[in-house]
């Protein structure tokens, strides 16, 4: 019997449950822990409401959780509740698949400024995520500026702009909807400090702007290349570059018959936020050109109006007591998955935020193969027998994946019309849904 402790729910996490059954059927026990009482991770609280396509792969992990073989444990917080040695000694081999779910720093002057926020926290608050859900952000200002050009920022850019009847179908929050709906932003700037070549944007997500009911994209035509330099793109990005260019083409009278402009400005720099009464009023930005691909002052500044400022610049894990970490990439520091003897790392925690959610899938049989290959023949570990026991002596309350159905069968009961759940946005009431 080979036991496994994989630390998070999320996408990472349960392609490698799902991996670690293909391989050994039978002769496993794979606990999955996650802080929350709820599993899915990101799939949850990380993509878009209005995504729910994408969401819909929570069920291919439905399939690796129910059984035995594989066990959720949820409201479980690994370095608070159960420390890693202890799981290090209670199972053959402990994967960490805990994300980045934190903000990078925007490490410029005034970053700290009330309704200066980040993506981990802005799209928490309108996914419901329990330590992000009283964000409360102030969206009674006329100009939003997001700072970032990947699809984070196009998430957060394209949630802002969307009316009510935009959000039918989604999951977003109750209390997200009725900000949003109260909501006063005139302009939501997306600001890039280098150019159109060099956006993180993917098209599917880009040729969305495309249909907003009250938003249209601009870009300044002057920002764009000459046309036939787009040819040394990749096929992927040529085709988000086409479409700027499709964006730069929309003529004015288009523009003026939607109420919200969604202006992209690139070569932009983030040098300062600018504040008045402690809360933002601006953002200063220095001019960059592009050398060798990287962004380089020019000197000349201006200032964009900013009632809310959203940081989309990418995500860093949350350290671990006994984990080694790399401070620079802020993931575990990891020789391809590998970061301690029967210590293991997979998705974002792994490499960075980077890649879609299937990108986590090879990770999580390739890292299912390393322990495969590390592991001794026969175990002597406890697994979640002694797991139950210490969690029994702590007076841990563990939620066990039938307790997720009943939280699920509550959400789905709260569900406004035409919507697929209202979530559960506490602790606490999460855990009392499960009660019945
Ligand atoms: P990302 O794709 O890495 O984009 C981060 C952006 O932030 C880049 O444009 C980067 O510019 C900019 N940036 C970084 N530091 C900055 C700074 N100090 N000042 C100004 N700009 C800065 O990250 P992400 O948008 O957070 O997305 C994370 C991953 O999730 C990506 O792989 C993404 O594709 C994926 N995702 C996918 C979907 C979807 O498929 N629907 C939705 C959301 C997220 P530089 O390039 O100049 O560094």
């Amino acid at each position: 019997m080979r036991h496994i402790a994989i630390v998070g729910s999320g996408p990472a996490g349960y392609y490698t449950a799902e991996a670690a059954v293909k391989k050994w059927g039978e002769n496993a026990r794979i606990d999955v822990f996650d802080r929350l009482p709820v599993p899915f991770g990101l799939i949850r609280t990380g993509v878009a409401p209005d995504h729910q396509s994408i969401k819909a792969v929570a069920r291919r992990y439905e399939k690796t959780a129910v059984g035995d073989t594989v066990r959720f444990a949820g409201n479980v917080t690994v370095g608070k509740d159960i420390s890693i040695a202890e799981l290090r000694e209670l199972y053959d081999a402990v994967v960490l698949a805990t994300g980045a779910p934190s903000d990078r720093p925007l490490n410029i002057e005034g970053a700290e400024t009330k309704n200066v926020v980040g993506s981990a926290a802005f799209v928490g608050w309108y996914n419901g995520h329990p330590e992000f859900a009283a964000l409360d952000p102030d969206l009674s200002g006329r100009h939003a500026v997001v700072i970032g050009m990947g699809n984070v920022a196009l998430d957060v850019a394209r949630i802002l702009s969307k009316t009510e009847a935009e959000f039918a179908g989604s999951d977003i929050v109750a209390h997200a909807l009725a900000a949003l709906q109260a909501s006063k932003i005139e302009t939501v700037t997306i600001l890039g400090r280098r150019g159109p070549h060099q956006i993180m944007m993917t098209p599917k997500e880009l040729g969305e702007l495309l249909h907003l009911e009250r938003a249209s994209p601009r870009v300044d035509p002057a920002d764009l290349p000459p046309v036939e330099d787009d040819a040394i793109l990749e096929p992927g990005l040529r085709k988000s570059v086409t479409l700027l260019r499709e964006f730069a083409a929309i003529p004015e009278s288009i523009h003026g018959e939607k109420p919200l402009a969604l202006n992209f400005d690139f070569f932009a720099n983030p040098n300062a936020i600018v504040s008045e009464g402690g809360k933002v009023t601006a953002i200063e930005v220095e001019r960059t050109t592009v050398e060798a691909g990287r962004a380089v002052g020019t000197g000349e500044v201006y200032r964009l109006p900013a009632d809310l400022v959203v940081t989309c610049i990418g995500y860093q894990t949350n350290t671990i007591e006994g984990v080694p970490f790399e401070e620079r990439a802020g993931r575990f520091a990891n020789d391809d998955g590998r970061i301690l003897p029967g210590l293991y790392c997979v998705g974002w925690a792994k490499r960075g935020p980077s890649g879609t959610i299937g990108t986590n899938r090879p990770d999580g049989y390739a890292v299912i193969d390393l322990v495969d290959q590390d592991f001794a023949s026969s175990s002597r570990k406890r697994g979640r027998e002694g797991f139950d026991e210490l969690a029994e002596a702590r007076g841990l309350d563990v939620v066990s994946f039938r307790d997720w159905q009943k939280i699920e069968e509550a959400e789905i009961a709260a569900a406004r019309e035409g919507a697929p759940r209202e979530k559960f946005v506490d602790v606490e009431s999460m855990i009392a849904a499960r009660s019945g």
